[in-house]
């Protein structure tokens, strides 16, 4: 399999869903796809089933563990979030390239799987403004704010597992860093070879 699974990973906080939201709505890096997970935790005001999550209920989901549909899966804050194995398959098959937005656990579930997947991690420029950009986006409740800052630590300390490390502190510049690693990820002599297997081949043998 030629295309490559990109995991993205960071606290709460630091930017990545904002990233990941420029990068496809602006299209600014071509043939990728987000993966869409399925989780157990309540659905927030603004997000769609089947959009942004498959919500569904706990029951559900241990069930779908049990039949073994996860590629990865994982408690955070309290609720699983999974990946599911077919979708994915199927991203990849169809020659497209896949974006995981995952926590540090599944991360290194997919390390496993597929050694040669691309993550990337994403810290945020200080501790100040990640509590301010929990504090004004006005997703969560007072009480999940604060376990979620609580986590914060526990999870940064993951960044080093990752391949790349993206600060984000300007917006765009952070949105430049992640298409230039896909992109620069794209050249890698293994899949240009595949990629261009024709090409190599005429030029190489008709001199
Ligand atoms: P949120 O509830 O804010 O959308 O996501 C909470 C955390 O769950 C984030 O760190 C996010 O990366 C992680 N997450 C989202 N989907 C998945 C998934 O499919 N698997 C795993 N392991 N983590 C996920």
């Amino acid at each position: 399999m030629f295309n490559t699974l990109y995991m993205i990973s960071a606290p709460s906080g630091a930017g990545k869903s904002s990233l990941l939201q420029r990068i496809l709505k602006k299209k600014l890096i071509c043939n990728i796809q987000l993966s869409i997970s399925y989780t157990t935790r309540e659905i927030r005001e603004g997000e769609l089933h089947k959009k942004h999550y498959f919500f569904i209920s706990k029951e559900k989901f241990q069930n779908m563990i049990k039949n073994n549909y996860f590629l990865e899966y994982a408690k955070v804050f309290g609720n699983y979030y999974g990946t599911s194995k077919k979708m994915i398959e199927g991203i990849l098959s169809a020659g497209i390239d896949v974006l995981l937005d995952i926590d540090w656990q599944g991360a290194q579930q997919i390390r496993r799987k597929i050694p040669n997947s691309c993550s990337i991690f994403i810290l945020p420029p200080s501790l100040k403004e990640l509590s301010r950009r929990l504090y004004s986006r006005r997703q969560d409740s007072e009480k999940i704010i604060t376990k979620r800052l609580l986590q914060v630590h526990k999870e940064m300390v993951h960044y080093i597992e990752y391949d790349y490390l993206i600060v984000n502190d300007c917006f765009d510049s952070a949105v430049r860093d992640l298409q230039i690693i896909v992109e620069s990820e794209r050249l890698r002599i293994n899949k240009q070879q595949f990629f261009h297997n024709t090409l190599i081949k005429n030029l190489l043998n008709n001199l």
